[in-house]
């Protein structure tokens, strides 16, 4: 299907050609008719599927329809996000659907000042993206006018519910008119979540891209079974790897980040660091910089495990396993979007199998373990333990099960209750070999776009 078959009006086929969209992704193609057509929608739909264009394009339809070029900006959309990078990613988007349409969008998140916010809703918008916190001030403070919204998308609900924000969500819908066209996204549907779209919507067409439970197919994974004190030395190794063009590295705590990002403070790359304690203004750079590949490695907490669309992230690290195996799910969606291909490497600590057995039993597959290519001992351990020879070294598998273990019983393989199976044969970095794959699968994907666009 082709978007000319959607009834999609001509300044938006112009701006999403220009963005070199051919065909619809799937959830454009549910989502878009009945939207266009006035439903309440529920959608589940994995990250970089589409989702932000397909609830953006019938909203952006319609305020061309409905408002002559005569009448002044109205706020009659709005979109409430869970993260301030999210809110800032979906006003980008917006725009450029939106550029040949003449309308205007303004978004508006906490961290940073009110007033240029105040001066943009005061000159007047069509539309408004906003996170919960800074919306309710400022509609608080009457500095938003609710009573016009006829179009409503809650984006990313169970991120909201996470993030202790459904008491605020509630207090935005109250504001609402009763009258409105209302879109709930979701990755997963907890019941908190249903029980909102119960209240919430009207008779909604429902909408489910993918299993949740499921990783893209695109996205390989694996996993080196590395004890904590040794992660950073094995991140370090791997990066040496240039095929890893761009790396995002998830680390469990703020702190962990940043002790994280002081070692990686010396290598020839340059790192950004993002997570909750870090001033908006830091956020926005680091989050520019490594989207425009000026930095190779952005180490983040869960704070961007979900929504952004950051382009060609070739490689996902959980540095440290996710709490939750959902979170699995959304931290690996960062990479292999819009259909191209990611790799996902997680590091497992003994003291963390146990969320290793949650995640692999929420995604219904066992993830395959790598060999530990390191052929040191980190530079912790150097001071203690005697000189690492090929008998000691406590990271060769292979030949430990030949000789006893010298004094490191942590390390001990015997004792590791991993699965058997070892798909790295060869240290030689299977992370590279499975680089090159996607570099292949990436360039088909674009001729793919090319050859399209040409038709
Ligand atoms: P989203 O899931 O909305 O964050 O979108 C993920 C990525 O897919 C973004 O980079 C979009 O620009 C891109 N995208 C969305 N729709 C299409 C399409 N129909 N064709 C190609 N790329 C798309």
């Amino acid at each position: 299907m082709y978007f000319t078959q959607l009834k999609i009006s001509d300044p938006i086929l112009k701006a999403i050609t220009d963005l070199d969209y051919v065909d619809p992704t799937p959830i454009q193609v549910q989502a878009i008719p009945p939207l266009l057509e006035g439903f309440d929608l529920l959608g589940t739909a994995q990250t970089g599927t589409g989702k932000t264009a397909a609830y953006a394009i019938p909203l952006l339809q319609k305020i061309i329809t409905n408002r002559s070029s005569f009448q002044a900006p109205t706020l009659t959309s709005l979109i409430v996000a869970p993260t301030r990078e999210l809110a800032a990613q979906i006003g980008t988007s917006i725009k450029q659907y939106g550029k040949y349409a003449k309308v205007k969008v303004s978004v508006i998140f906490g961290g940073v000042p009110k007033g240029p916010q105040i001066h943009n809703l005061r000159s007047g918008i069509d539309i408004l993206v906003a996170t919960p916190g800074r919306l309710l001030d400022l509609a608080d403070a009457k500095l938003v006018d609710l009573s016009r919204v006829n179009y409503f998308v809650l984006d990313e609900a169970d991120q909201m519910l996470d993030m202790g924000f459904l008491p605020d969500i509630r207090r935005i819908i109250s504001k609402l008119p009763h009258d409105r066209q209302t879109m709930l996204f979701s990755a997963t549907m907890p019941k908190e979540i249903l029980s909102l779209a119960g209240s919430l919507l009207n008779h909604p067409v429902r909408i489910s891209i993918g299993s949740v439970q499921r990783p893209l197919a695109a996205i390989s994974q694996s996993l080196y079974r590395v004890e904590k004190e040794n992660k950073a030395a094995l991140l370090m190794h791997l990066l040496k790897d240039k095929t890893i063009l761009s790396a995002l590295v998830f680390c469990r705590t703020k702190n962990g980040a940043n002790r994280l990002s002081k070692k990686l403070l010396e290598q020839p790359y340059n790192t950004e660091v993002i997570h909750g304690n870090k001033s908006q203004n830091a956020r926005t750079a680091a989050l520019k910089s490594f989207k425009a590949h000026e930095s190779r490695v952005m180490i983040a907490t869960d704070i961007a495990a979900r929504g952004l669309d950051i382009s060609q992230i070739s490689h996902v690290f959980n540095y440290d396993m996710p709490q939750t195996p959902e979170t699995y799910l959304h931290r690996m969606g960062r990479t292999g979007r819009a259909g191209e291909a990611g790799i996902t490497i997680s590091f497992c600590s003994r003291d963390e199998l146990s969320l290793l057995k949650d995640v692999q039993k929420h995604i219904r597959m066992e993830i395959p373990v790598l060999n530990c290519p390191l052929a040191f001992p980190p530079k912790e351990a150097v001071a203690q333990e005697p000189e690492v020879t090929r008998q000691n070294n406590p990271f060769n598998k292979n030949l430990e099960k030949k000789q006893p273990r010298v004094d490191n019983k942590s390390l001990s393989p015997r004792r590791e209750p991993f699965s058997s199976k070892n798909h790295g044969a060869s240290t030689a970095n299977k992370a590279s070999e499975a680089s090159h794959q996607i570099f292949g699968e990436r360039q088909k994907y674009r001729g793919y776009k090319k050859t399209k666009t040409s038709k």
